[in-house]
């Protein structure tokens, strides 16, 4: 099963990513993370993300495409995976196609996780992460037990540095202006499902794996 999370930043893809890829056994592609692990290892890659990421801009096409296209050709990737984050441009999308097709396969699920922009804004001002394993917390209604540490391995957790006012009205209004036209690509393929994220957790929950 090769499936898709569509949505604005902070819809609840790397929240409700697991339940995709424990359910169906595939791995988890999420492009903000990779680029997150290449900044923190100082690789060319991270430094070039680094200036776009901390303005909410995205990262040119041909590099997203390039790291996309080889993760998804390693053996773990062989019967499907869960892209989260990618594809945000029609070229990413078609070009995603094109890789596919290649190997005569294709995206099968695109799950549309629908939010809000008041919702989204409130929650990523909240929103705090483990620097290690990447868990998501929130100041509000998730903080971790211990505050400033992670429940799962004891990493810090912090406030991503694109989580501010200012970068997240940014990154909302590229979604709008770059992302929102894949949702009627994949509809358009007969792929995409719609799945209502400023409800509670648990129904969004319940809602994703009806689909699967
Ligand atoms: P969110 O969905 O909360 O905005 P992500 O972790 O998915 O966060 O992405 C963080 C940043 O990484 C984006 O604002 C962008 O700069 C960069 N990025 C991630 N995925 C892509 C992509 N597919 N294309 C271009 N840039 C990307």
């Amino acid at each position: 099963m090769r499936v898709v999370l569509l949505g604005p930043p902070g819809a609840g893809k790397g929240t409700h990513a697991g339940i995709v890829t424990e359910t169906c056994k595939i791995p988890h592609i999420s492009t903000g993370d990779m680029f997150r692990a290449a900044i923190k290892n100082g690789t060319p890659v991270g430094l070039e993300a680094k200036s776009y990421m901390d303005k909410g801009e995205l990262v040119p096409d041909s590099v997203v495409c390039k790291m996309v296209e080889e993760r998804i050709s390693e053996a773990d990737c062989a019967n499907g995976f869960l892209l989260d984050g990618f594809p945000r441009t029609m070229a990413q999308a078609k070009a995603l196609d094109a890789a596919l097709a290649a190997k005569g396969q294709k995206i099968d699920l695109v799950i549309n996780l629908q939010c809000s922009d008041e919702v989204v804004l409130g929650r990523l001002t909240t929103r705090r992460v483990c620097r290690t394993c990447g868990a998501i917390y929130n100041v509000n209604s998730k903080p971790p037990k211990v505050e400033g540490v992670c429940d799962v391995d004891g990493g810090e957790v912090y406030q991503r540095s694109d989580d501010t006012v200012e970068t997240i009205t940014n990154r909302l209004s590229v979604y709008k202006a770059q992302t929102a036209e894949l949702i009627d690509y994949y509809k358009g393929n007969g792929v995409l499902r719609d799945v209502k994220a400023d409800v509670n957790k648990d129904e969004t929950a319940s809602a994703i794996r009806s689909l699967l």
